[in-house]
């Protein structure tokens, strides 16, 4: 092997090579080699020093566990010197940061470990790490190249153990609870936290269990069309019922399943089951002119993601524009470039896109007109007692007048209230979902529900036949009250 790694090095001197080469071994044993700072074990032994020292003191030792969360991003958007960059900017402010009595490692190429001497307070020790945590990643920055995401935990000794090896891993424990709950500040370790990620790796089991015995569900919720109230299509929302655990809402586990990877296979299940059961809709004669799936952020980074739509749509054909696949707003938000292509690649073959939850971030005017969007749904946050609130109403008529200028048809999430109901048809809204309306339902109820809702819709009060006349004058009205609000968008 060694005689190898000379060959490699490609020197004449074979006996000068053997000892370069163990000079070499002996260093990158303790040293990372891209940083010059310690690697997981030397950093472990020097803490251990370090909690030696403290205990002769009324010192604490403060562990901060950085994790570097979008290294490989930057490595895939500016290659290899963006991500060199950015490990060296992140070493040098570490360096700078840490006095003599600190020690600062590097472990599995992401993760940056500083070790210090703090006074005995506790809560010295959590400021500090919010320090060191605001120079990497100073609040309210702009976004530059090679600006460092990170997501730390911090333990302490004694205060959380008397353990080098544990006190790492609780601060790494604290750092994954950072990222698991994309929290943007210092998270200082709990015990409780060893319970959470056990439960979390109980569920990812669980998960995987469930979809291998198809024991997940769909339930379908009606989409409205708010000026006939004839039905316009159904969002497919995923169903888990544990044997044990009883009923677990997706927002439990959907970011399991995208941490884990699960994600493709929950896609593909939700997908087909969808597409078999609007086929067996059709074929009873039910006329569902859309059907909704909801992709995670995870799915669309997937680079076969269109083609897995492509090979469903074939396996069980149904026109693909009667296919929507609803894209949550914060996915556009976050790589934009890589989503713009993939949603163009979906667009192509022919399906629906819906930019879902609109209004939890913020999507500039200029990267949604950049984007083949059909349908925006308006987050239920914005539905939520419109009808008492003059500005949510102004707001969601600034939204909906947006949409219209791209061309978007637009859809509320969410109504519960007569009221809302009312407003989001006065300020134009074209189709709406929510509880007043119908919860989402298994196959066979909705199907149920379908033959009875041209009956029960009447007692919404919808535009029939007959007032279309009538409602024209309502939608003229709403067209003026578009008008006031347009110049603000031009200007925006
Ligand atoms: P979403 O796609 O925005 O789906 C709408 C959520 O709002 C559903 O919650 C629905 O049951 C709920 N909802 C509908 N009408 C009302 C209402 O009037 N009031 C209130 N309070 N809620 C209403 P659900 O089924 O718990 O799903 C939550 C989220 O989980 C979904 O939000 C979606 O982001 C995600 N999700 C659900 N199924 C899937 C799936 O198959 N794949 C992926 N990736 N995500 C899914
Ligand atoms: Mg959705
Ligand atoms: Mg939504």
């Amino acid at each position: 092997m060694a005689r190898r790694v000379i060959r490699l090095l490609g020197s004449q001197d074979e006996n000068q090579d053997l000892e370069l080469c163990a000079k070499f071994q002996a260093y990158s044993a303790r040293y990372d080699v891209e940083t010059g700072l310690l690697g997981f074990r030397a950093f472990q032994e020097a803490t251990t020093g370090l909690l030696e020292f403290a205990s002769t003191s009324q010192d604490q030792v403060a562990l901060i566990w950085i994790d570097l969360l979008n290294l490989r991003r930057e490595f895939t958007l500016a290659g290899w010197s963006g991500a060199e960059a950015m490990v060296g900017r992140v070493t040098k402010i570490l360096r700078e940061i840490a006095g003599p009595q600190a020690v600062v490692g590097r472990f599995n190429g992401r993760s940056f470990l500083l070790a210090t001497l703090v006074s005995d307070c506790v809560e010295d020790g959590r400021r500090f790490a919010q320090l060191v945590a605001d120079e990497l990643m100073p609040p309210g920055r702009s976004v530059t190249p090679c600006a460092p995401e990170i997501a730390v935990g911090v333990a302490f000794s004694p205060a959380d153990t008397l353990s080098a090896e544990e006190l790492l891993r609780f601060g790494c424990l604290a750092a994954s609870y950072a990222i698991q709950t994309r929290s943007s500040t210092v998270v200082a370790f709990q015990p409780n936290m060893n319970n959470l990620l056990i439960r979390d790796h109980e569920m990812e089991f669980e998960l995987s269990k469930a979809l291998e015995q198809c024991q997940l569900r769909v339930a379908y919720q009606p989409k409205i069309d708010l000026a006939s109230g004839q039905l316009l299509g159904a969002e497919a929302l995923i169903r888990w019922n544990h044997e044990k655990w009883g009923y677990i809402p997706p927002g439990d586990f959907i970011p399991i399943a995208e941490r884990s990877g699960l994600i493709h296979r929950l896609f593909e299940c939700v997908l087909r089951t969808a597409l078999q059961d609007t086929r067996g809709w059709m074929s009873m004669g039910f006329n569902i002119p859309v059907i909704g799936v909801n992709a995670s952020v995870a799915n669309l980074r997937q680079k076969d993601f269109p083609f897995v739509v492509k090979r469903l749509l074939e396996e069980l054909p149904i026109a693909p524009c009667e296919l929507e696949i609803e894209v949550t707003e914060s996915l556009l938000f976050e790589e934009e470039e890589l989503f713009i292509e993939r949603l163009h690649m979906l667009k192509q073959i022919g399906v629906r896109i819906a930019i879902d939850d609109f209004g939890t971030r913020y999507t500039g005017f200029d990267v949604l007109s950049r984007l083949p969007i059909d349908a925006m749904k308006i987050d239920k946050c914005f539905v939520r007692g419109i009808d008492r609130s003059p500005d949510m109403r102004a707001l969601c008529l600034t939204v909906i007048a947006m949409a219209r200028q791209l061309k978007m048809h637009t859809v509320a999430e969410g109504i519960e209230e007569v009221g809302e109901l009312d407003v989001m048809q006065q300020i134009g809204c074209d189709a709406g979902q929510g509880f007043l309306f119908q919860k989402a339902l298994p196959v066979d109820e909705f199907s149920a529900f379908m033959r009875t809702w041209p009956v029960f819709s009447s007692g919404f009060g919808f535009a029939g036949e007959d007032d279309l006349e009538v409602l024209g004058c309502a939608l003229d009205a709403t067209d003026s009250e578009m008008e006031e609000v347009e110049p603000l968008i031009e200007s925006s």
